[in-house]
């Protein structure tokens, strides 16, 4: 049966009037101007088609204004000249701006991305104006070391005094993905800032909205002109732009593997700095003393929550062979639960993936799976009258060489594979070129620190799955990226180290 999705509209007034205001702009020196291509590209509502708002489309030379402009930002009198607290009150500021329109936006991204509003309105947007809140409290402790140096040939009779500042690394591009467009946004956003930096924020093409509204709430919350910029368009021309650009000195990523390593080219001209936040595999390793009760749903949600459009999606579930049947069956049983519909109707539990391109996509691992001798337990049929939508899908019977076990699907798509010993499933779970994240369950203590410490991967849930917090270090071992968001660590992204040697 292919469902019928009526368009629904927006609650709030101001999402309706944020929709209604004619075709995007992009944002340059505090200006809010049409792109230099004249050019725009439509953002669609993947649950029905509906065209939302026309996107502006950016090229070259609108990043060379954009970067020009956070050059000149980076060391304006209003900018550089800001105390550190002063900066920190205007991240605070932008926080309860993004807090007092939270329904709107979520409204906004639920319908350029197709996630449920639960999602955006329960998850995605308090990340985002958690972050702000976090890094604000940074700006004004940002320190440097005196230290006490053993040089022994200085002048006689004088001394040596050392110490090192912190800077800001200077312009940043911020390319982000079409997942939790926001979220990701501000994770960039606000170390960026708190650092001093100034940014050019280049969106996923998919998804632009909500970081326009977001820098014009960001404008209201007195950032001064040309301290974030944000140019929308595609990623081979906008992104490549700023990635061979010789006046950005860092690149904060987030993306697939593939465009991960296509930066490391592009960025080479001026040795650019790059946090790369990529693909992944993760596993979820289900013991057999793990509590059923806990880890069934908490399973589910590892991999269907957002669609299983999320980077650190549990998509290789290994089940001790003593619970295997009961963990599928629960799996199953959570997958028929889910009600597929649009994200902004109340009872839906997962909207559409973000495109119909993305669709294809997981279909094709999904077909490739099953002509390869996989078993689909439970969904695995692409549906909606655009094709966007796809069922929440459980396999069995995969081998370790299928694409679908080694590929990251970027869809509610999840393998589940049984095991008898430890060491066998630690070596399944590490036998992957990405290295995100993986949750062990299991009521044992000993079990689940020993396996914690030999799991190769950037995080390790225990009896949970996705959680996330602006204070908990978050990055890729392997090919899942370079560097870590969040934390004090997310803050090191964004500054050099300065040393001053002198003698007195
Ligand atoms: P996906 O394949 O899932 O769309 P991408 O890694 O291509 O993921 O997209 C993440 C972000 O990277 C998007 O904002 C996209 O426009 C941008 N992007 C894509 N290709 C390039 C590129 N060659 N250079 C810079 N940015 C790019």
């Amino acid at each position: 049966m292919t469902l019928h999705i009526a368009p629904v509209a927006p609650k709030t007034e101001s999402a309706r009037a944020f929709l209604a205001t004619g075709p995007k702009r992009l944002l340059i020196d505090g200006e809010w101007i049409l792109p230099a291509s004249g050019r725009h590209f439509a953002s669609i509502d993947p649950a029905t088609g509906a065209t939302l708002a026309m996107i502006g489309e950016g090229d070259a030379a609108d990043v060379d204004a954009a970067v020009a402009s956070a050059r000149r930002a980076f060391t304006s009198d209003a900018w550089r000249g800001m105390t550190p607290t002063n900066r920190g009150r205007l991240l605070g500021k932008i926080a309860d701006l993004i807090e007092a329109h939270a329904d709107e936006l979520s409204e906004i991204e639920t319908l350029d991305q197709g996630k449920s509003l639960k999602t955006a309105r329960f998850g995605e947007i308090p990340g985002a104006i958690a972050q702000f809140r976090y890094y604000a409290g940074f700006a004004n402790k940002i320190l440097g070391e005196t230290i006490p140096t053993s040089i022994g040939y200085q002048p006689p009779g004088k001394k040596i005094f050392a110490y090192t500042t912190r800077e800001p690394v200077g312009v940043v591009a911020a390319i982000t993905p079409w997942n939790s467009p926001l979220l990701m946004a501000s994770m960039k956003l606000a170390p960026a800032l708190a650092a001093g930096c100034t940014v050019i924020l280049k969106p996923a093409e998919d998804t632009s909205l909500t970081a326009l509204r977001l820098g014009e709430l960001m404008i209201e919350a007195g950032l001064p002109k040309g301290v974030v910029n944000i140019v929308t368009g595609y990623g081979r021309t906008v992104g490549a732009a700023l990635a061979a650009h010789d006046g950005v000195d860092k690149i904060g990523f987030t993306g697939s593997t593939a465009t991960g390593k296509a930066l490391l080219g592009a960025a080479q001209g001026n040795l650019k700095r790059l946090t790369l936040e990529l693909g992944g595999k993760s596993p979820a390793i289900v013991l057999a003393d793990a509590d059923l009760k806990l880890a069934v749903p908490g399973v589910a949600r590892g991999i269907f929550a957002n669609g299983g459009q999320v980077c650190v999606a549990g998509s290789r579930v290994y089940a001790h062979r003593s619970i295997y049947d009961a963990l599928v069956e629960g799996l199953a049983s959570e997958a028929t639960k889910l009600k597929l519909g649009h994200g902004l109707a109340p009872d839906t539990d997962l909207g559409p993936l973000v495109s119909r391109r993305q669709a294809d996509r997981v279909a094709s691992y999904v077909e490739g799976g099953r002509a390869d001798g996989a078993e689909i337990v439970a969904g695995g049929r692409q549906d909606g009258e655009f094709g966007t939508f796809f069922e929440p899908t459980i396999v069995t019977n995969t081998r370790p060489d299928m694409a679908l076990m080694r590929e990251e699907i970027f869809g509610p798509v999840v393998a589940v594979t049984p095991f008898d010993e430890t060491d066998e499933v630690l070596a399944l779970a590490n036998d992957s070129r990405y290295g995100l994240a993986a949750s062990l369950w299991t009521e044992s203590l000993s079990s689940a620190h020993r396996m914690a410490a030999e799991i190769r991967a950037g995080t390790v849930w225990i009896n949970c799955h996705s959680y996330f917090s602006p204070e908990l270090p978050k990055g890729g071992h392997k090919e899942s990226g370079w560097g870590y968001e969040n934390g004090a660590q997310g803050l090191e992204n964004y500054l050099e180290t300065k040393t001053v040697c002198a003698v007195i």
